[in-house]
């Protein structure tokens, strides 16, 4: 079946994912038309809002992002919730085909005593409020002398160096105000990455831990007590690439003495937590048991249970994607139910129109180019169904016609910021920079990012 009218695909987030979805979408021979529907005022999901902002080269993927969406065949708009401002059935009556593409922000959960004290955090709190997103409170309880980050994924990483770093050098970063200060009133001296398992086992990627070896007047400590290779490690070692230049750079460490920095991130494997401990309420110490390899990699807790003094604990466990009511969800997971991108329910059936890719598809896991691949595989699922999608759409002719959905948001009075806002906003947030001598200062509160790219200030 051929149609004479392009395609309406709405693409639900506007991170890497869905932009590279977008755009890979774009450049098919289907004639498409394409709204990229974002809740947040601001486009880029986490690499804008979950990168650390002292990781400027990635952070430069934004240029890419910002050129696909800038392009002008793709229409961005921001600020826009889909649950709240608009429901799946406008999606349905407005589309043919709706690409979630929602991410992750929340962090999964970890079930220990203890986990609900004060001082005990998610990382991706954390994360959320140094890059200065929108939806979080705009402050952060930074008392604590000592700390522990459970978790040795990069994400841990990030927190720990972003915790243990001193002020000056975040400077040079697009950190906003409020995020400057509350870092610079930390009293942290120690802060403590635990993981369950061994050195071979570790999450890190090679260069994001060797940096941690280099952050000015902060020592990095290991445990030689904590370095064990069984007959599983050392195949990891040997068959992968990265596994070994990590573990390289973690025995390296062994080695070194401490320069006498005025802070220090202590390095500490085979344990796992087994309690948060409290006093008031409020945390003040960790209780960890020590594993023992097993021979495949994996561990097991040996009994032997050890006591650390901290005043507050992030977990840095993994992400979690959200529901979207009504689109199918799987819990175990964290995902959108799906078969290579085609949202599926409960049953196994497809869910005509429907579509999902990138984090909130495959799980919180992988960097920003994996989500290329993750769109790779949707859109071509997306074009073989293309025929069906025309014959099965909801939509009437009238609402199909794109300034239609636009009218609809403003008949609900939602301020909708789109491209030319943005662009507003993106050199609001640089010549903030500029003032201070930094590339960009972000705009936090949410109203004020409207305000300035809708021009209302
Ligand atoms: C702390 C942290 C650090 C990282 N550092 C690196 C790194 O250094 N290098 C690297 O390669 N990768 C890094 N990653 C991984 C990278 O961020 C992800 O691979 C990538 O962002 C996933 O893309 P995504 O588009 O699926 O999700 P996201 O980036 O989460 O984008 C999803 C978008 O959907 C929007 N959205 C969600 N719900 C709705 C809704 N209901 N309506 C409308 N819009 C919605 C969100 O606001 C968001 O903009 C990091 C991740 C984290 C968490």
């Amino acid at each position: 079946m051929t149609a004479n009218r392009p395609l309406r695909v709405a693409i639900v987030g506007a991170g890497p994912a869905g932009t590279y979805a977008a755009d890979i979408l774009s450049k098919t021979d289907l004639d498409v038309s394409i709204d990229i529907i974002e809740r947040l005022p601001a486009p880029f999901g986490l690499v804008r809002y979950g990168v650390a902002p002292d990781h400027p080269r990635i952070k430069q993927i934004i240029v890419a992002l910002a050129n696909v969406l800038g392009r002008g065949d793709i229409r961005f708009l921001g600020n826009v919730n889909v649950g709240t401002d608009l429901t799946l059935q406008d999606l349905r009556e407005h589309y043919d085909a709706v690409i979630f593409a929602t991410g992750s922000f929340k962090d999964a959960d970890l079930d220990i005593p203890g986990i609900d004290l004060d001082g005990s955090y998610g990382a991706a709190d954390f994360v959320s409020w140094y890059d200065g997103h929108p939806d979080v409170p705009r402050t952060w309880p930074l008392h604590a002398k000592e700390v522990a980050v459970l978790g040795v994924g990069n994400v841990g990483l990030d927190v720990a160096r972003i915790l243990a770093k001193h002020v000056p050098d975040l400077l040079s970063t697009e950190i906003p105000a409020n995020v400057q200060e509350g870092l610079e009133a930390s009293p942290v001296t120690d802060v403590h990455i635990f993981g369950r398992r061994g050195p071979a086992q570790v999450k890190f990627t090679p260069l994001e831990l060797r940096e941690l070896g280099q952050v000015p007047d902060v020592d990095v400590i290991v445990y030689p007590e904590d370095y064990d290779f069984d007959e599983g490690s050392m195949a990891a070692i040997e068959s992968h690439h990265q596994t070994k230049q990590v573990v390289k750079t973690l025995t390296d460490w062994t080695l070194r003495e401490p320069t006498g920095a005025s802070r220090r991130i202590h390095l500490h494997l085979l344990q796992e937590p087994v309690e948060i401990l409290g006093e008031d309420g409020k945390v003040v110490g960790l209780r960890m048991e020590r594993t023992a390899l097993q021979g495949d990699g994996s561990v097991k807790g040996t009994g032997e249970y050890l006591d650390y003094e901290v005043q507050a604990v992030y977990r840095a466990v993994g992400y979690w994607g959200t529901e979207i009511d009504g689109v199918p969800f799987n819990d175990g997971k964290g995902v959108i139910r799906n078969e290579g991108g085609r949202v599926i329910d409960e049953s196994g059936e497809r869910v005509p129109g429907f579509y999902a890719t990138g984090w909130i598809k495959r799980g919180p896991v992988g960097l920003i180019g994996h989500t290329k691949s993750d769109a790779s595989e949707t859109i071509a699922n997306l074009v073989e169904d293309a025929d069906a999608l025309y014959a099965g759409t909801q939509a009437s002719p009238e609402q199909l016609s794109p300034d239609n959905l636009l009218r609809l948001l403003k008949s609900r009075g939602v301020p909708v910021v789109e491209w030319s806002g943005w662009e507003v906003l993106d050199a609001h947030e640089r010549a903030l920079g500029e003032a201070a001598g930094r590339e960009r200062v972000k705009v936090v509160p949410r109203d004020e990012m409207t305000d300035v790219a809708l021009g209302n200030g």
